[in-house]
């Protein structure tokens, strides 16, 4: 039985390993697809930024089918003044998630123009837009690694360091203190160097949440995008990340793709997206007053989480 037992045993192993490399082969594959619905318009340059302080971002006349049977945006305009929050709320498939990959252009607008600083992003090329721009998303990949390279990364496409493959132990160590998962990092056996990802140590989504918070702050974009995790993290939690994502976001161009209210209310506008158009927007005391849509949602919300 022992003997049978082993190879078993071994085998079983050996699938699990096989399964976890097609696993990681299909992600690079989706990866590589996405890379291909976009490519640098002949003679791009490079994103010019402003030479003090960050861009704006202009939504104009945006429209965006994934499937040109089924429009998801229609005729979007908006402004994220310089270092300023503008916030998007809507039910659920509204297009809100859809907006922040257009914007870091994983796909190409089927109408309209988005601009950071005058610049249309479709005449820029990628890797100097994707430089600018800081993504916490809603669910973080993690690289089968250590933690420490999975916080560096956020460093090593870094045009004005070349050669430079991600941060210093000790820059990667400031990031996670003010993302504050230093002490969760400290406390594993391995410290810094815990293998985390699928095969290694798991992360909760508030931990995977910071380990991206860190990755943008080593990044240090002038352009933020946070799509604001669906899955309910407990209420202490959700607060402490939204603080620190307040304060990674200050004095940044930042977009917040909001699932949670409480998120928005400080933003310079709020726009209410239903069905792919603006609904409703305005800062929130403004968005109250109106009594409509959003006042609707903040009352819902409100009842629920008095009840929770
Ligand atoms: P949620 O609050 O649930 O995250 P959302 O407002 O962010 O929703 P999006 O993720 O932007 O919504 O999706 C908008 C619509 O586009 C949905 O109907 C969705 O089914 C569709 N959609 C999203 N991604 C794709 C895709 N890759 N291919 C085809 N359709 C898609």
């Amino acid at each position: 039985m022992i003997q049978l037992y082993i190879p078993l045993n071994f085998l079983g192993v050996l699938y699990r390993e096989i399964k976890q490399s097609l696993a990681d082969i299909d992600k690079m594959f989706t990866l590589l697809e996405r890379e291909r619905e976009v490519a640098d318009a002949s003679g791009a340059e490079a994103l010019v930024l402003p030479e003090q302080g960050p861009p704006n971002v202009r939504f104009d006349d945006v429209s965006f089918a994934y499937d040109p049977a089924r429009p998801i945006l229609q005729g979007l305009s908006f402004e994220i003044p310089a270092g300023k929050t503008v916030a998007v709320v809507g039910p659920s498939g509204a297009g809100k998630s859809t907006l922040a990959r257009l914007l870091y252009r994983f796909y190409d607008i089927t109408g309209g123009s988005i601009r950071i600083a005058g610049q249309d992003i479709r005449q820029v090329t990628q890797a100097s837009l994707r430089q600018a721009i800081g993504i916490v998303p809603q669910d973080t990949v993690l690289f089968n690694d250590t933690i420490a390279y999975n916080i560096g990364y956020g460093r090593t496409e870094d045009p004005g360091r070349p050669g430079e493959r991600g941060a210093s132990r000790e820059e990667i160590e400031a990031a996670a203190r003010a993302a504050h998962i230093h002490d969760f990092v400290s406390a594993q056996p391995l410290g810094y160097d815990t293998m985390v990802g699928e095969r290694g140590l798991k992360l909760s989504g508030g931990e995977k949440q910071r380990v991206a918070i860190a990755r943008t702050l080593l990044k240090n974009p002038p352009i933020l995008i946070f799509d604001e995790a669906t899955s309910a993290l407990d209420s202490a939690n959700e607060r402490a990340i939204q603080a620190e994502l307040q304060s990674v976001a200050r004095g940044k161009t930042t977009l917040v793709i909001a699932h949670r209210l409480s998120t928005v209310v400080d933003a310079h506008e709020i726009l209410v997206l239903e069905q792919g158009r603006i609904v409703e927007r305005g800062p929130h005391a403004v968005l109250l007053e109106k009594n409509g849509a959003y006042a609707r949602m903040w009352a819902l919300q409100q009842s629920v989480s008095d009840a929770a």
